[in-house]
């Protein structure tokens, strides 16, 4: 088995404290690619510091919607020197969070278009992250969206109607463990809609983690093997073949070489 956690923050402290044994425990479980992301500058250096050490893994990089309020022009002008870097796989995340609301709206958005601007630049994909933002996120999207080819929304929550939103603008769709959730009904049936080739795994760890292990605070990687065995069943399918066909998927999405 050969899974890859598409989206993961290996950098933050309560992984980053045992890296060596979450990237052996996860190697271990069968998920032995990662894309550890960034979300502000500190940690994108640190994202790429990792990935400059760890073959099997990749950095994204960019500023998370909560810290939109904090980015200057010199934010963004190392962001884009770093996101060229041959181990950055992404621009992200980024997004709109109107959950917490952490900066304001306004400045979301802006910086939101920012990082669109720089992954068209860029050639780079994009990973979205969308909290209860839905329509202003596909309108930015909408609007900036000429020379963006792939996109991701990361951690998908929607329904049916809005992945079939996501899936008609030719857009990726990625599950944490929150869909394995008994409360999450209507994230699995608008995952059951989600074809495999639009499709893709994560872990957003060190939170979220699927069940059974929801009781862990502290989510990793090689916890994404549960994620992956119940949207293999949902989709009732052989877990060695839905592996494959996401794995290719994800390979395809960040054009990863490996
Ligand atoms: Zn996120
Ligand atoms: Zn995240």
């Amino acid at each position: 088995m050969e899974l890859i956690d598409t989206h993961c923050h290996l950098t933050f402290d309560d992984l980053a404290c045992d890296i060596d044994g979450v990237l052996a425990r996860s190697a271990a479980a069968g998920v032995t690619e990662w894309i550890t992301v960034g979300t502000d500058p500190q940690e994108n250096r640190k994202a790429i510091e990792f990935a400059e050490r760890f073959e099997n893994m990749y950095a994204a990089v960019g500023i998370h919607p909560h810290d939109a309020k904090i980015v200057t022009g010199e934010m963004l002008a190392e962001l884009k020197k770093i996101a060229q870097h041959k181990k950055v796989a992404a621009i992200g995340e980024t997004g709109l969070d109107y959950h917490y609301d952490f900066s304001p709206r306004q400045q979301q958005k802006e910086v939101f278009a920012e990082h669109l601007k720089l992954a068209g630049e860029l050639s780079l994909p994009v990973i979205i992250h969308s909290r209860e933002a839905f329509d202003e996120t596909m309108g930015i999207l909408n609007e900036q969206r000429s020379d963006i080819e792939r996109v991701v929304f990361h951690c998908f929550s929607g329904s049916p109607e809005q992945a079939k939103v996501v899936l008609d603008k030719g857009f990726y769709i990625s599950y944490t463990g929150v869909v394995t959730f008994k409360n999450a009904r209507i994230k699995q049936e608008a995952a059951r809609i989600v074809p495999l080739d639009k499709l893709m795994l994560e872990t957003d760890s060190p939170y979220m983690s699927p069940e059974p292990m929801r009781k862990q605070k502290v989510n990793e990687p090689a916890f994404m093997i549960h994620t992956a065995k119940f949207l293999a069943e949902l989709k009732q399918m052989d877990l060695e073949d839905f592996a494959q066909a996401v794995t290719a998927t994800s390979k395809d999405f960040f054009a990863l070489t490996t």
